[in-house]
C-alpha cells in the first residue's frame, strides 16, 4: 500500500510518495512532474492532464481549467461570475443553484459540476501513481488553500470520494510547505526553548497564500494565515494580455478579446513572456504567428514595463505580506527567515517586496513547485500504518471566527463565538444546554470571511425530553474543528443527573467546568475548550480531548450517565446516494477511456504492421527475396489498400475489427518473416547471402 501527497493547484498538480528512503515526486504519462488542472472531452473519451492542455486551443469549448476555484460555490456567487469571463467553455446555474460546466462529450451534451471534474483530475493523478509505483492507491493527503471554508473542503472531499481516493487529511497548503521545511531541520530549538518563527509565503496561479510557523524540535504550531484568495500570477498575465490587446488595436488594429481563441493564445504568449522577465530586466520580444485574420503580430516588453503595469497585484500582494505580522502578532525581528514556494514567488518584484516588509531576503530552501506535495506525502505517511517515518507534531489554525447560534429554548434566540479566527486545528470544544426538548444549533462564519454565503451547517438535535421531574436535561456538544478543517458538531449527549444525594457535587462540578453566563439565560458555555496546544498528532489531539472527558465522566460514575442522543445535519456537500452515483458515473466513463484507449491501441497496432511490413517487402529491404514476385504484389496492393482503408471508413471501427484484421494480416506476413529467420539462422547462410550481392 502505497501513501502519496497531492498538491491540488489551480494551474497544475505534483504527486509524491512518502518511501521508506525518503519523498519522491511521481512523473506522469508524458514524464514530466506537473500535471496540468485541465481536462478535456472529445466524442470519443476523456482527455486528462498533459493533453488535455496540449490540445486546449483547438478544443476551446470543450477543454476544463480553473475549476479548483469553482468547489463549493453557487453559480450566484460574485466570484464565480467574475471567473467566468475567463472561460471559454460553458458555465451554468443548476437547479440547486450550484454550477454545471456543459460540454459536448461523446457526441452529447453532457453538465458536469466542478467535484466530477475535479474526480476526473484526481482519476488521472491516480492513475500516474498507480503506474509510477506498480500499486493500487487508496490512501491520500491533499493540499487546500488555508482560507478555503466549509463548503469548499466538503466539496474537494467528494470529488476525492468520487475518484475514491481515500483522504485522511485535507492538509492546508502552507502548512504542508511548512512540514516538508521542519521535518527535515535539525537544529531546531529544543521544545522548552523560544520557537524558531518562518514565515511561509506561496504565491501560485491563482491566490497568495501566507503563513507563520512556530518551530520547535519535532514540532510546527501555525501561528496564523494571511491570504489574498484572488490575487495570482494569473492576474499578471491578464494585465499583460490587456495592455498587448490595447497594443494591437492601436497598431494593428486587432482586436483580441472578440477572439477567443486569439485571446487564449495571447495569455499563453504573455506567459512565457513574464517567466522570461523574471530572469532578464532588458527588452524582450514577443511574436504571434497568423495571430488574427491571418496576419503576424509582434510586440515587446521590459520588466519595469511589466511591473508598471501590474501595480494593483503588487498592492496586493504587499497587503497580505503586512497582515501575517498584524495576525501572527509577529514584528520583522521576531522572524528568523521568509521561504518562498509557488511558480509566481520566482517574479523579482514580490522578491523585492518580501524584502521591504520583513527585511529579510527570502530564502529558497524548498523546491518551490514541489514541497506542497511533498508535505502532503510526508503527513500521509504519519497517518498510515504502511510507512514509517520521523514524527512530527502539526498543530494547524482555523481561519475564521465561528460563530455558532441556537434557537430559542424559552423564546430567546442567541449566539456565540466557538471559535475566534485563528484558533488550534483539530480541536474540540463542549458546550453545554439546558433544554426540555430537541432543539437545533447552526454554525457560521462571521461577516469577515470573504464568501458571500457564512452558512456553515445546521444540527438538530433530538430526543431532548424533560426529566421526570419536568425539569430541563443537560445536553453536552462537541463542537470541532476536524483533521479535514472542517467545522462539525460531532456528538451530541444527555447527561443525566442521579437524583440523590451526591446532587450537590454534580452542580458543583458543573460550577467549574463551565464559564458563568453572566445574563443568566439559558446559554451553551465552554467548558472544555482548553486552549493549550495538544502536542499529539492531530488524531490523538482530538482523543485528548475525549480522554479528559472520559476521566471525569469516570470521577462522576455514580452521578451521572451519558446518552448519545441522535443528530439531523444539513451542511454543504452531497449526499452519500449522490457520491454513489457520481462514482458510477466516474467509473462508466473511465471504462469508455480505457475502451477507446484498446481501441486507439488496436488501430495503431494495425497501422504499424502494415507500415512495417509493406516497407520491408520494398525493394532492396529484408523481406524482398523471401516471397515470390507475383504474392509480393498482390500482397504490397492489399497493404495499399489497408492503408486506405485506414483513414477511411477503417478510422473508426471497433477494436475487433481492427485486431482481426491484424491476425489475418499476420498469417501472411509472418510466415515471410519465418523463412528470413530460419534462412539467417543456417550456418553460412549470411556467406551466401553475401556472395549472392
Ligand atoms: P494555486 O496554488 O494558485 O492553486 P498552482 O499551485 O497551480 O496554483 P503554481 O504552480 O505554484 O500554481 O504557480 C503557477 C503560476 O506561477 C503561474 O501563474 C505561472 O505563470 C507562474 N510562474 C511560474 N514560473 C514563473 C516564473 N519564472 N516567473 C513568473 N511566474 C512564474
Ligand atoms: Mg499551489
Amino acid at each position: 500500500m502505497s501513501v502519496i501527497g497531492i498538491d491540488f493547484g489551480n494551474e497544475s498538480c505534483y504527486i509524491a510518495v512518502a518511501k521508506a528512503g525518503g519523498i519522491e515526486t511521481i512523473a506522469n504519462d508524458y514524464s514530466l512532474r506537473g500535471t496540468p488542472s485541465c481536462v478535456a472531452f472529445s466524442p470519443k473519451n476523456r482527455i486528462l492532464g498533459v493533453a488535455a492542455k496540449n490540445q486546449m486551443v483547438t478544443n476551446m469549448k470543450n477543454t476544463v481549467f480553473g475549476f479548483k476555484r469553482l468547489l463549493g460555490r453557487k453559480f450566484s456567487d460574485p466570484y464565480v461570475q467574475k471567473e467566468l469571463k475567463h472561460f471559454p467553455f460553458k458555465v451554468e446555474p443548476r437547479p440547486d443553484g450550484g454550477i454545471g460546466i456543459r460540454v459536448n462529450y461523446l457526441g452529447e451534451d453532457n453538465v458536469f459540476s466542478p467535484e466530477q471534474i475535479t474526480a476526473m483530475l484526481f482519476t488521472k493523478l491516480r492513475e500516474s501513481a498507480a503506474i509510477a509505483l506498480q500499486t493500487p492507491i487508496n490512501d491520500c493527503v491533499i493540499s487546500v488553500p488555508s482560507y478555503f471554508t466549509n463548503a469548499e473542503r466538503n466539496s474537494l472531499l467528494d470529488a476525492a470520494a468520487i475518484a475514491g481516493l481515500n483522504v485522511l487529511r485535507l492538509m492546508n497548503e502552507t502548512t504542508a510547505t511548512a512540514l516538508a521545511y521542519g521535518i527535515y531541520k535539525q537544529d531546531l530549538p529544543a521544545p522548552e526553548e523560544k520557537s524558531r518563527n518562518v514565515v511561509f509565503v506561496d504565491f501560485g496561479h491563482a491566490s497568495l497564500q501566507v503563513a507563520a510557523c512556530a518551530f520547535n524540535k519535532g514540532k510546527l504550531r501555525i501561528l496564523a494565515t494571511s491570504s489574498d484568495p484572488s490575487c495570482g500570477g494569473r492576474d499578471i498575465d491578464s494585465a499583460l494580455a490587456d495592455y498587448f490587446c490595447q497594443d494591437f488595436m492601436t497598431r494593428y488594429k486587432l482586436d483580441p478579446k472578440k477572439n477567443q481563441r486569439a485571446y487564449l493564445r495571447l495569455m499563453q504568449e504573455v506567459e512565457k513572456l513574464k517567466k522570461q522577465m523574471s530572469a532578464n530586466s532588458t527588452r524582450l520580444p514577443l511574436n504571434i504567428e497568423c495571430f488574427m485574420e491571418e496576419r503576424d503580430v509582434s510586440g515587446e516588453m521590459q520588466r519595469a514595463q511589466m511591473e508598471q503595469i501590474c501595480t494593483e497585484t503588487f498592492t496586493h500582494v504587499e497587503r497580505t505580506l503586512r497582515n501575517i505580522l498584524h495576525n501572527a502578532k509577529l514584528r520583522p525581528e521576531d522572524i528568523c527567515a521568509v521561504e518562498i514556494v509557488g511558480g509566481s514567488s520566482r517574479i523579482p518584484a514580490v522578491k523585492g517586496l518580501i524584502e521591504q516588509v520583513f527585511g529579510k531576503i527570502p530564502s529558497t530552501t524548498l523546491n518551490q513547485d514541489e514541497a506542497v506535495s511533498r508535505g502532503c506525502a510526508l503527513q500521509c505517511a504519519m497517518l498510515s500504518p504502511a510507512v514509517r517515518v520521523r514524527e512530527f507534531n502539526v498543530t494547524d489554525v482555523q481561519p475564521y471566527a465561528v460563530r455558532l447560534a441556537w434557537d430559542a429554548a424559552r423564546g430567546e434566540d442567541g449566539d456565540m463565538e466557538v471559535f475566534p479566527p485563528f484558533h488550534a486545528a483539530p480541536f474540540s470544544k463542549m458546550l453545554t444546554f439546558y433544554r426540555r426538548e430537541p432543539f437545533s444549533v447552526s454554525a457560521y462564519y462571521s461577516d469577515q470571511v470573504p464568501y458571500p454565503d457564512t452558512f456553515i451547517g445546521q444540527w438538530n438535535i433530538k430526543d431532548v425530553q424533560p426529566t421526570p421531574e419536568g425539569e430541563s436535561q443537560k445536553v453536552k456538544l462537541k463542537v470541532r474543528v476536524n483533521i479535514h478543517g472542517i467545522i462539525t458538531v460531532a456528538s451530541a449527549s444527555l447527561v443525566e443527573k442521579k437524583q440523590d444525594s451526591q446532587t450537590d457535587n454534580v452542580e458543583m462540578e458543573n460550577s467549574n467546568e463551565n464559564v458563568p453566563n453572566p445574563t443568566g439565560q439559558e446559554t451553551p458555555m465552554d467548558t472544555n475548550g482548553s486552549q493549550e496546544n495538544q502536542q499529539n498528532g492531530p488524531d490523538n489531539q482530538e482523543e485528548g480531548a475525549d480522554d479528559k472527558k472520559d476521566k471525569s465522566k469516570e470521577k462522576k460514575k455514580v452521578i451521572v450517565k451519558t446518552i448519545e442522543l441522535p443528530i439531523d445535519s444539513r451542511t454543504h456537500g452531497y449526499s452519500q446516494t449522490e457520491v454513489n452515483s457520481f462514482s458510477e458515473q466516474e467509473g462508466k466513463m473511465q471504462a469508455q477511456d480505457r475502451q477507446e484507449k484498446e481501441r486507439a491501441d488496436a488501430r495503431n497496432a494495425l497501422e504499424e504492421y502494415v507500415y512495417e511490413l509493406r516497407g520491408k517487402l520494398s525493394d532492396g529491404e529484408v523481406l524482398h527475396d523471401f516471397i515470390a514476385e507475383d504474392q509480393r504484389s498482390r500482397l504490397v496492393a492489399h497493404l495499399d489498400s489497408l492503408e486506405q482503408w485506414l483513414y477511411d471508413e477503417g478510422e473508426d471501427q471497433n477494436r475487433q475489427v481492427y485486431s482481426d484484421k491484424l491476425a489475418e494480416l499476420r498469417t501472411e506476413g509472418e510466415p515471410i518473416k519465418q523463412r528470413r529467420l530460419e534462412f539467417e539462422l543456417r550456418p553460412g547462410a549470411l556467406d551466401d547471402f553475401a556472395l549472392s550481392i
